[in-house]
This record gives C-alpha cells, structure tokens and sequence, in this order.
C-alpha cells in the first residue's frame, strides 16, 4: 500500500480538498500510473454534489485520466515502464457477461466498476484520478496515439468516447444535417468528431460568445437555441441530433427539428427529468435514445482515430488549487472547452 495525495470531497455541499488516500501495489495484471494530467467533467459535479443521488464519501473524483507508467505486474504485455497510459471512467467489470463479451463493459449485467464513486471488488471506494497516482488493470487501460499532446488527450477518455459512441452507432457522415446541442466539453468533442466524419454540422448554444469557436472547431452554422424565430425556421431539418446539456431542456423543442426517421440521442444527464410528449415522436416516426460512454475496444479505437486525424481537446490548464472555481465556471457554462488539472501541482 502506498499512501497518495488527492483532494477529495466528503459531503454534498463541501468543497474539494487536499485528502490522503492509500491505493494496491500493482498486482500480476496491474499497471502503476503517475498521473499527469486529469480533465474535469461535467460528471465530476454531479457526483461530488450527490445531484444524481449515488455518491459515496469521500469522494475523489477524476476520470479523464494520463500519466507515466511507473511500475507494471509480471503478467502485463500492453505497457512497460515509461509509456504513457490512459484511463476512463471504467477501471473493472466482470469481464465474462454477454454485454461484457460484446465489448460494452459500461453495462455490465454484474456492474462495471467506475474510477470513482464506486466499489472495487475488495470492497474498497475507487479514488479517481484528482490524484498523484492510480493503479489499474491492464485491460482497462489505454494506450495514448505518441503525437498527441497528452494534456489535451485527457478529455477524449470521457468526453471524446462518450460522443464518438454514439456519432459512430447512429452512423453519423457525409450528406447528414448533424445538430451538437450545448457546447462545453462533450459538445466541443463531438463537433470536432461529426466534422471529422463529414457531416454538417450546427452547434445549438445558448452563449452567443462562443460562435466564432464553434467554426473554428469544425461548426459550419451556429444558432442560439434561445432565439424562437431562428428555432423555428429549422424544424423538421436535422437528421441527427446529440444533445450534451447538463441541466434540464426541452426535448419536445429539440425533437420538432428532426426530420422524417430523426434521432436524438441524450448524453447529457440532467437530475431533473424532463417530459417527452407522444407526439413528438409520432409525427415524423422520430426516436429519442441515450448513450452511456463506451466500452474499451471501442475507446481505443477512438483514440487511434483522434491520433491519425490529430483531434485533441481545447483545453485550460488549472492547478489543483483552482478546482472549485473550475466548477462554478462550468456552471456558468463558462469553459473552453475543458478544464484539465495539471497534477505537478498537487
Ligand atoms: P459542460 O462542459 O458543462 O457543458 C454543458 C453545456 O450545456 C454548457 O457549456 C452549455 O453550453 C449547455 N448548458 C448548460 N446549462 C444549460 C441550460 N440550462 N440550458 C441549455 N443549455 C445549457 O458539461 P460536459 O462535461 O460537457 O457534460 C455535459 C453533460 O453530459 C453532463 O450532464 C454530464 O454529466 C453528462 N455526461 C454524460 C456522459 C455519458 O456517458 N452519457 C459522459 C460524460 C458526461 P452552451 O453555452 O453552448 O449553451
Ligand atoms: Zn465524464
Ligand atoms: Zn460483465
């Protein structure tokens, strides 16, 4: 056992705090991590505040997780010492299920075990990654494309996974019309991937300052979802929409845009349910569905795509000092795109 710096938060309406946690000597299949660099989710709010009510405290949270391999098992073939190695929201699951099999470990029918908040099988809380360093099975970590920048890598193990998913599942491409709904951290993401599979693609924002990013990212038009009149000349027009908000929105306003046979799929996860009315699905055979991550083969996949199309995340670095401001920045919606601490500062 070995004894690491973090912060941690103990209480729903405490704040994030230097905290000392103990984490395994790597076993036979374990990989050791100092971790560099850790992005700051949406996520990492919603746990640390009990909004979706299944915290666990304390509470470390962080998983957009890179770093150097320090140190690895007997067993482990992936990494050697020096790499550099990627970890997600997903450090174990049971590994034999069907859903597992099928490479979509984050629905597990035995329960996938997450970074943070949740129970390792020795019973022990996960700590995630606001932390010096971190130990992880070797199938559940992620080997980093050597040309990216790695701080800007570390978004793409949640944010990137969680919008290429679906991009890739829907089959987003060329000759759709492709809206990416609030443009923070997935939104960002998924605007740079739908681009990049060819799709056109409108940002709906409700922060008209961010239009001239939103182009610059990949956008090829850019609507404020709080003008009606513009909202309503674009009904019946998307064949795709990902809505990535984070707080309650109108998914009968949204689904009125798609087209005939038009999908939106939920990423965002908002606590407060919102109401979804029949008929915004009837007319126009529309569908609404979610999306929950991504299992690892497909993570890596992602990361192998964001290497040969060098897509990272826009990112700001923060000292570990600054994490509670970070978060009521993003509150205000006020990031671009992501926040990443840089963990030489902790
Ligand atoms: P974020 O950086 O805060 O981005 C959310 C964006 O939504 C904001 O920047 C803002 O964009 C827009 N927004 C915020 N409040 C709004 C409101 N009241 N009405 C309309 N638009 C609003 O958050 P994130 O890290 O991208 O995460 C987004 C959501 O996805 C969170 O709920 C998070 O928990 C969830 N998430 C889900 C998964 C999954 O697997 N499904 C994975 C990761 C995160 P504009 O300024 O452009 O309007
Ligand atoms: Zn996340
Ligand atoms: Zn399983």
């Amino acid at each position: 056992m070995s004894n690491i710096h973090a912060y941690a938060t103990t209480a729903a309406n405490a704040a994030l705090a230097p905290f000392e946690i103990t984490r395994r000597e790597p076993g036979s299949h374990d990989v050791q991590i100092e971790i560099l660099y850790c992005g700051v989710c949406h996520s990492d709010i919603h746990q640390a505040r009990n909004e979706w009510g299944n915290s666990i405290y304390p509470m470390v949270p962080g998983h957009e997780i890179v770093g150097r391999v320090t140190a690895v098992g007997d067993h482990v073939k992936k990494f050697k010492v020096g790499d550099m190695a990627g970890v997600g929201c997903l450090i174990d699951s049971c590994r034999t299920c069907p859903q597992c099999a099928a490479g979509d470990e984050q629905f597990c029918e035995n329960g996938s075990t997450g970074t943070y908040n949740g129970i390792d099988k020795n019973g022990e809380i996960t700590y995630g990654g606001y932390s010096k360093q971190i130990v992880v099975d070797e199938n559940f970590t992620l080997l980093i494309p050597a040309n990216l920048d790695i701080k800007a890598v570390a978004p793409l193990l949640c944010a990137g996974i969680t919008t290429y998913s679906p991009l890739r599942r829907w089959k987003v491409g060329p000759g759709q019309k492709v809206a990416i709904v609030g443009l923070g951290g997935l939104g960002h993401m998924a605007v740079k991937l739908a681009a990049a599979f060819g799709a056109e693609v409108t940002v709906l924002s409700t922060s008209d300052n961010k239009e001239v990013d939103a182009k610059r990212l990949g956008a090829h038009h850019f609507v404020n979802s709080r003008n009606a009149e513009k909202m309503k000349s674009l009904a019946g027009h998307f064949d795709f929409i990902l809505n990535t908000v984070s707080a309650k929105n109108d998914y009968n306003a949204l689904l009125g845009l798609l087209h005939t046979n038009g999908s939106m799929v939920l990423v965002g996860a908002p606590a407060e349910p919102s109401q979804i009315s029949g008929f915004s699905l009837i007319m126009g055979r529309r569908s609404i569905a979610g999306s929950l991550i991504g299992g690892l083969a497909e993570t890596q996949e992602m990361l192998d795509f964001c290497g040969k199309h060098n897509i990272t995340s826009d990112v700001e670095m923060i000292s570990i000092d600054k994490i509670n401001e970070a978060y009521e920045r993003i509150l205000n919606a006020d990031v671009k795109y992501r926040f990443v601490i840089d963990m030489a500062s902790l």
